[in-house]
């Protein structure tokens, strides 16, 4: 029988098991855009991103690596006598930008752990999977070879390629397995970043996306409901009357259908995520994060459900009959 804690791993915990302490992730925005916003791929962005980006609760860029690093640490440590952090590039494409500026967004986070400013063990880096060059990986690595765990956060959203192009994510599903292969081979952790209840997506879909994370033995994955950022096309779809959502009775049966198919080694960094109120046309039924988390852990209760439950074993031949 699996104990309701122990039904999937929670990536805190993992860190946590670790490092001996918890650990906490320190937004960084950096001044960088996006090659589907920017007219290099396309100008209107992906459908569920507002113009802003994705990143909801950044400090300005002007601030610098460092300023915000301290801020955000400052307030956190008070709040919650935290003892270590990770930077995390969040917002936008955070490897959208030459090898040499990419090097001296390193050497910064080197100088604010040198000189203890904020006691950072890792670095997060949220990108698209296309915009991932091997110059940026081998400095990655460097930070990785000094002791740093360094996480590639990868926006794949579904395994759904037809459907990533409908949402105008001008790339597909082979984008993010060259990216997973090239940033494993090189030491790097990966996760997956994924959205479970894209319109047009069944649980088919689900199921097929969280095998292949797992076959290319991603680290983490990163999951939400879709939330309806203002001023994304999927909001304006919305408020058109041209869009339906699911219920949350159905997300969370989605959650279930992710899990049964991950492989019990992958750390599940979220599985609802959160946007602040005024930024959102919908999100989340309007229910807190908390409620939406309590009805997945007693849906995962009430139908036995623990991660990796429904990974098939390589298959063996049939027996032979006798004599056959
Ligand atoms: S790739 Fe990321 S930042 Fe760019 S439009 Fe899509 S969600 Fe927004």
């Amino acid at each position: 029988m699996v104990r309701a804690g122990d039904r999937y791993l929670k990536y805190a915990k993992m860190l946590r098991d670790i490092y001996q302490a918890k650990v906490y992730k320190l937004p960084v925005s950096l001044p960088v855009s996006c090659p589907n916003r920017d007219g290099r791929l396309a100008t209107g962005g992906c459908a569920f991103c507002p113009p802003a980006g994705p990143g909801h609760e950044v400090l300005p860029d002007c601030l610098g690596v460092s300023g915000q690093l301290e801020r955000n640490w400052q307030h956190i440590r008070s709040r919650y006598s935290a003892r270590l952090a990770i930077a995390y590039l969040q917002n936008y494409s955070n490897t959208y930008m030459s090898a040499d500026e990419f090097a001296g967004v390193l050497a910064e986070l080197r100088r604010v752990r040198e000189q203890a400013l904020v006691p950072l063990v890792g670095l997060a880096v949220a990108t698209r999977p296309d915009c991932l060059p091997d110059r940026h990986i081998e400095l990655l690595a460097g930070l990785a070879a000094e002791g740093w765990r360094v996480s590639l956060e990868l926006g794949l959203q579904t395994a759904n390629y037809r459907l990533l192009r409908q949402l105008n994510r001008q790339h597909g599903l082979a984008e993010f397995i060259d990216a997973t292969l090239r940033a494993k081979r090189r030491g790097l952790k990966v996760c997956g970043q994924i959205i479970l209840n894209l319109p047009g997506d069944e649980d088919g879909d689900t199921a097929e996306t969280a095998r292949i994370l797992t076959v290319l033995s991603v680290d983490e994955v990163k999951a939400h409901a879709l939330y309806l950022a203002a001023g994304s096309r999927l909001a304006g779809q919305y408020l058109a009357g041209q869009l339906e959502l699911g219920t949350v009775e159905e997300y969370v049966r989605r959650v279930g259908v992710l899990l049964a198919h991950l492989a019990p080694d992958i750390a599940v960094q979220r599985l609802v995520g959160r946007i602040p109120a005024g930024q959102s046309v919908w999100a989340n039924w309007s229910l807190s994060w908390w409620r939406i988390q309590a009805l997945i852990d007693d849906y995962l209760e009430k139908h036995d459900i623990w991660q990796g439950k429904s990974l098939g074993h390589p298959l063996t031949p049939p027996p032979r009959p006798p004599g056959g």
